[in-house]
C-alpha cells in the first residue's frame, strides 16, 4: 500500500491533513430529481439556479486549479450538479489533465449523456470515470431520480464508456425500503461486466432530503446480504485516505466497495477540499461557512493573494463531521450536495 504520509505535505489543516484532492462542480445544474439529492419540491421550476456571470469561467477555473495543485492537490474529480450539461467538460479536463502536478483526474456523472460524451471526454485525456446508478429496475430508478429517466440510458453510457477505453466505477446509494433489494442484482450485473460496483451509505448532506439514521443499511450489513450469495473476502487499501473499502468475489479478481461515511467516518485522512461551480471553496461535504474565492479573484486578486488565502482556509480547518454526526444536538445548516459534487 503506498502510504501518502511518507511524502512531506506542502500544506496541512488543523488535524495535520495535507491537501491532496480537488472536487471541483462544473455545473450546479442537473437534469435528474433525485430525492436524496435535488427533491422536487426544492429543486422544482422557480429554484433559480445560478446564472453565468456568477459562475466560474474557464480560465477562472483553470487558474485557481493550478493553485490548489501548487498546494499539494494531485487528484481532481470534476462534479456538479451534472458535469456533462457544462458544455466545456472536455476542455475542463483537458487543461486539468496536463497541468504539471496532476496525476488523477476523474469525473463524477449520472451517465444519461454519457453516450454521446464518452468520446469526447477519453480524447480530452480523461482515463476513468464514476456513474452513479442506484437500481437496475426501471420503475425504482425512475422513482429515485425524479424524471423517469430508464435504465437502459445510463446502461449504454457505461458500455459507451468502457468502449473507449473508459475505467468506469459505479455508485449507488442504498437507502433502506427503496433499493435495498437492488443490492444482489446490482453486484451481479456489474460483477459480470468487470465494472467496481460502490456501494455508498445514504448521507444526510445539504438540509432537503429529509435524512433519517433508519433509513441507512450499514455497508456490514451490505457485505452480509452479498457474502450470502457471492462470497467475499477482504482487500487492502490502494492508499491511506482511500474512501471505499474493497472486498473481492472469493476466488476471482472482481471487487466491490464500501463508502461507509456514515457508519465508518474516515475524516481522519479526509484530504478533499471542494470548489462550488461558483467559485466558493468547502473544506467539508457538510460544510456551513464557505470562502468566496470568485469574489478574491474579481476583485484583482494576484495568485501570490489566492495562494495565501487558501493556505490560511486549510490551515484553520478542523472538519470531521462524520465522525461527530450522531453527537450533534443541533442541527447544522449544510451546503447542498448538488452544489459540491459529493
Ligand atoms: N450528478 C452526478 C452524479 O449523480 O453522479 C455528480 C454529482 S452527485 C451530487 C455525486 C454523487 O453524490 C453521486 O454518486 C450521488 O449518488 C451521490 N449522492 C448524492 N446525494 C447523496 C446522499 N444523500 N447520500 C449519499 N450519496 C449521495
Ligand atoms: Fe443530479 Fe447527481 Fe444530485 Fe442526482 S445525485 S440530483 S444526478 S447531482
Ligand atoms: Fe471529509 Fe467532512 Fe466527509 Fe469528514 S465529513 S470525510 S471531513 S468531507
Amino acid at each position: 500500500m503506498e502510504n501518502l504520509d511518507k511524502r512531506v505535505p506542502l500544506i496541512t489543516d488543523a488535524l495535520q491533513r495535507p491537501l491532496r484532492d480537488l472536487r471541483i462542480s462544473v455545473t450546479d445544474r442537473c437534469n435528474f430529481r433525485c430525492r436524496y439529492c435535488m427533491p422536487e419540491e426544492v429543486f422544482g421550476p422557480n429554484y433559480r439556479f445560478l446564472p453565468q456571470e456568477k459562475l466560474l469561467s474557464l480560465q477562472e477555473l483553470e487558474r485557481l486549479t493550478r493553485i490548489f495543485v501548487s498546494l499539494g492537490v494531485e487528484k481532481v474529480r470534476i462534479t456538479g450538479g451534472e458535469p456533462l450539461l457544462n458544455k466545456d467538460v472536455g476542455e475542463i479536463i483537458y487543461r486539468i489533465r496536463h497541468m504539471d502536478g496532476v496525476k488523477d483526474i476523474a469525473v463524477t456523472t449520472n451517465g444519461s449523456l454519457l453516450k454521446h460524451k464518452a468520446k469526447e471526454l477519453r480524447e480530452a485525456g480523461l482515463e476513468r470515470i464514476t456513474v452513479s446508478l442506484d437500481s437496475l429496475d426501471d420503475e425504482r430508478f425512475g422513482a429515485m431520480n425524479g424524471r423517469g429517466f430508464s435504465v437502459k440510458g445510463v446502461l449504454e453510457g457505461i458500455d459507451a464508456a468502457a468502449s473507449v477505453g473508459l475505467s468506469v466505477k459505479v455508485n449507488m446509494v442504498v437507502q433502506k425500503g427503496v433499493n435495498d433489494q437492488d443490492i444482489v442484482p446490482m453486484a451481479k450485473y456489474f460483477r459480470e461486466r468487470g465494472h467496481i460496483l460502490r456501494y455508498v451509505e445514504f448521507m444526510d448532506v445539504g438540509n432537503s432530503n429529509g435524512w433519517n439514521l433508519k433509513h441507512v443499511v450499514p455497508s456490514k450489513k451490505i457485505i452480509e446480504i452479498i457474502h450470502k450469495e457471492m462470497p467475499l473476502e477482504r482487500v487492502e487499501s490502494n492508499y491511506i485516505g482511500e474512501v471505499a473499502t474493497r472486498y473481492r468475489y472469493q476466488g476471482s479478481r472482481e471487487e466491490i466497495g464500501l463508502i461507509s461515511s456514515v457508519t465508518q467516518a474516515f475524516c481522519s485522512t479526509c484530504t478533499r477540499a471542494r470548489l462550488s461551480a461558483e467559485g466558493h471553496l468547502y473544506t467539508c461535504l457538510f460544510a456551513s461557512d464557505k470562502t468566496d474565492l470568485l469574489s478574491v479573484i474579481r476583485e484583482g486578486a494576484s495568485d501570490e493573494d489566492l495562494r495565501l488565502l487558501i493556505v490560511q482556509v486549510w490551515g484553520m480547518r478542523q472538519d470531521r463531521y462524520s465522525e461527530t454526526r450522531l453527537a450533534q444536538t443541533t442541527p447544522a445548516h449544510k451546503v447542498e450536495m448538488s452544489h459540491i459534487g459529493g
